[in-house]
């Protein structure tokens, strides 16, 4: 398991099993993909004769229960949160591909149903202590909106943060810390929670807000990146101290020379809006301007998950707002070796949508 070996991004890929409706429309025809999940590799139908095979450093089938998905996906990064070191979790694919499936579901109707955002505060939860620790959660949509000026001649593109906890705050920046380069949020609602239950209803509300913002402004909730982000302070007392705060290194203490430490991580969860290409159903709310700009942040974090998986010095967060909220995440500008990311990338089996599915996996396969 190298998910703790700094500037690597894990990537697993997930294959949602065929809906009831291609499995009427295609039944004359085989999956466009084939899946080897003992040798983690993936195949990808070229034609009924040719494959190309893709290896990754999961292969999760149509069967992978949510826990294990949250195990090879997620529970290595949440570990590390808890230890001290910001953590990154990211779901990118096609719309109905089963990224918000993956990492939002809260699994009220059926407990196995539960996605990577409520697994990871059960563990957050067994991990900590009331009394000496905290956690608190910020919930947010990124999206792209117009704005017309001068009778309509010139059109604006304006990224927007919204808070998803109090969204009549949607003009949300983003403000780094010069000497740290933690990224902060200032405005965004930040909540302290106490127990599973107000985390269950804060995500919740975030939904509900969402879909409401989205129907007012007539945009689909698919063109949007919703981010969850969890801050925990974790107090560690004695030798077994570990990490000091953010920086990563290690201390060596006595038990009567000095105070608790505080360990604080950061998880973020990012439901990516949807990567299908823009003349594809799911973007009529959007004008074809809007949606290449919302295409454009998902290609700004694809170079810059490029540049971590080349361990490059240089992480180009500043093309867009989504990756400048992610830098600290990210490990930085200069990289510091205090994060850990790990990317799902969603496909389906149709053969219909073979363009869309070849071009996540050329995502996934970039970040590695
Ligand atoms: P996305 O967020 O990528 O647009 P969704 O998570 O909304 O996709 O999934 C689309 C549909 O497929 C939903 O009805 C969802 O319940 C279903 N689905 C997705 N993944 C799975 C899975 N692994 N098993 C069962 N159903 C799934
Ligand atoms: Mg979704």
């Amino acid at each position: 398991n190298d998910a703790g070996v700094p500037g690597r991004v894990r990537v697993a890929v997930r294959l949602r099993p065929q809906n009831t409706e291609e499995s009427a429309a295609d039944a004359d025809f085989a999956d466009c993909v084939e899946l080897q999940p003992e040798l983690k590799r993936l195949k990808l139908r070229r034609n009924n004769w040719d494959s190309d095979t893709y290896e990754f450093d999961e292969v999760l089938t149509e069967f992978a229960s949510q826990k294990r998905v949250y195990e090879v996906v997620a529970k290595p990064v949440v570990e590390s949160v808890l230890d001290g070191y910001n953590g990154t979790l990211m779901a990118y694919g096609q719309t109905g591909t089963g990224k918000t499936y993956t990492l939002g579901r809260l699994g009220e109707e059926d407990m196995a149903a539960r996605g990577i955002m409520v697994r990871a505060m059960e563990d957050i939860w067994a991990e900590i202590s009331l009394e000496t620790d905290s956690v608190s959660v910020s919930y947010l949509q990124f999206f792209i909106h117009t704005i017309r000026v001068l009778h309509h001649h010139v059109q604006l593109y304006m990224e927007t943060i919204q808070d998803l906890l109090d969204p009549t705050n949607d003009s949300i920046s983003i403000m780094e810390d010069p000497k740290t380069g933690d990224i902060s949020l200032p405005g965004a609602t930040v909540v302290e929670i106490r127990d599973q239950q107000s985390f269950l209803e804060l995500l919740q509300l975030g939904e509900a807000h969402r879909f409401a913002a989205n129907t007012k402004l007539n945009t689909e909730s698919s063109r949007s990146h919703a981010i969850l982000m969890v801050h925990v302070k974790k107090s560690v007392k004695g030798r077994d101290s570990g990490l000091s705060g953010e920086n990563g290194s290690t201390a060596h203490m006595t038990r009567t020379s000095k105070p608790p430490m505080i360990r604080k991580g950061k998880l973020v969860v990012v439901d990516l809006a949807g990567s299908e290409r823009i003349n594809k159903s799911g973007s009529e709310g959007h004008t074809l301007e809007e949606a290449k700009s919302i295409n454009l942040s998902l290609s700004a974090l694809g170079k810059c998950i490029n540049a971590l998986a080349e361990n490059s010095t240089h992480v180009p967060v500043r093309d867009s707002k989504l990756t400048r909220l992610l830098k600290d995440s990210f490990g930085g500008e200069n990289f510091t070796g205090t994060a850990r990311t790990s990317l799902v990338i969603t496909i389906g089996p149709s053969p219909r949508h073979r363009g869309e599915t070849a071009s996540t996996i050329m995502f996934g396969q970039r970040a590695m």
